[in-house]
This record gives C-alpha cells, structure tokens and sequence, in this order.
C-alpha cells in the first residue's frame, strides 16, 4: 500500500514515515503544498495524510484537489487546528478520517489500515477470494488453512489484485506501487515479471488456484472467470 505524506514539521514527517514503513506501507513525502499537488497529479496513492496548514498552502485545496480527480483514494487529515470548522470542511471534502495532533503513531496507523479497508475491501479486516484470505492488520495470508510465506513484494503486489480484482492493471501501475513514485524512470518491467512468477507458485505449494492472467502486452488481470 502506497501513501502520501504532505506534512511540513520535518521531525514530525520523519516519525510518521520511519514508523508506517516499519509496518509495511510504502511512503512518499511531500513537505510542501506545491509538491503534493505535483504528486497528486502524477501518482496514485492509496491514502493521503495531509496536514492543513502547510507554509505555501491549505492541505484543504489538496483534498478539494483529489476528489475533484474522482480518485478512490483516501484522506486522513492530520492537523495541530483543533477548529471544529477545520474538521467540517476537511470531511465535506470528502476525507475520511481526522486526527488532531498530537497523536500516537499506532493511533494514525489503525485510522489508516480502518480507511484502506473501508475503501478498497468493503470494510473487511479479512479479504477472501476464494480459498486465499488475508488477514491485513497481521499482514497474514492464507491459502485454505495453509499459512503462505510472501515476501514484503509479494505481499503487496496481492493486495494490489485484490483491491483490482476483475480489471487489468497496467506494468506501470504495479511498478509505481510497488517501487514508489521513482518507478517511472524504469524502463525495465522484468522485476514484475518475477514477483508476479513467485507469488503464483506460492499460491499454488498453498493449493491456490492460478488466478493471475497476463494481459499481452498490457499487464495483469486477477480473476476467477475465464
Ligand atoms: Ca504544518
């Protein structure tokens, strides 16, 4: 899972991000507003945590932004304004979520795994499809009974699918999530090739079926149709 962190306080950025990636988000920072609008533009991202009063912004302008985009991505406004109008306005926006500093990490954590289930598994804290099922607070998947032992990519990349289930995503897509914001200046997608290869023969030693078709030329497409 991709996030974007637009947060100013640099210390403060730094905790947020040493700590989401410790438990295993891939995050991309954006310390000002002009940067995180940059971004927005260029990237998809799975959650954004926006701090409001940035130094040559509103974290406000970056949301109205977003969903001007009609982008599922979510929103966790993070912000020192304890403003009852702050709050309002962020979640008439459209944010999902706000949290007042100061907050504990664990705290942002869990607001962020709630939004991510909520918007890409229907609110589930467990996604099945059929006999795989992954457990996404533990980070834990199975296939029927059988733990699997995926790598952090491996890992990704299904969740990836899953949230993507029945639609084909591109090489570049999958490269952007999994690498971050710095896979576009790849040219070479063999990487995808062999984590997409390792995670289907760890599905299948679990008893999985073979639900990943490649899409020629294209990318992937995770299904259980023909
Ligand atoms: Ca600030």
């Amino acid at each position: 899972m991709k996030l974007l962190l637009v947060e100013d306080e640099p210390e403060l950025a730094h905790s947020i991000a040493s700590f989401l990636e410790q438990v295993g988000f891939r995050v991309e920072q954006a310390p000002e507003f002009a940067q995180a609008m940059e971004k927005i533009a260029l990237y998809n991202y799975d959650c954004l945590l926006v701090d409001l009063g940035l130094p040559d912004g509103n974290g406000l302008d970056i949301i109205r932004a977003l969903r001007k985009q009609e982008s599922a991505t979510g929103v966790l406004v993070i912000s020192a304004r304890n403003a009852v109008d702050d709050r309002i306005t962020g979640l008439n926006l459209g944010a999902d979520d706000y949290l007042s500093k100061p907050f504990h990490l664990a705290e942002l954590n869990a607001r962020v795994q709630a939004i991510l289930r909520r918007r890409q598994f229907g609110g589930k804290a467990a996604i099945r499809f059929a006999e795989i099922c992954v457990h996404t607070a533990e980070r834990q998947v199975f296939a029927g009974n059988q733990v699997l032992e995926l790598t952090r990519k491996e890992y990704d990349l299904l969740l990836f699918f899953l949230a993507n289930k029945y639609r084909v995503v591109t090489r570049e897509a999958i490269a952007e999530h999994l690498l971050g914001d710095d896979a576009d200046q790849m040219d070479d997608f063999n990487f995808i090739y062999s984590h997409v290869k390792n995670l289907r023969k760890k599905l299948a030693t679990g008893g999985a079926g073979d639900y990943v078709q490649a899409v020629y030329g294209i990318g992937y497409k995770f299904t259980d149709q023909v």
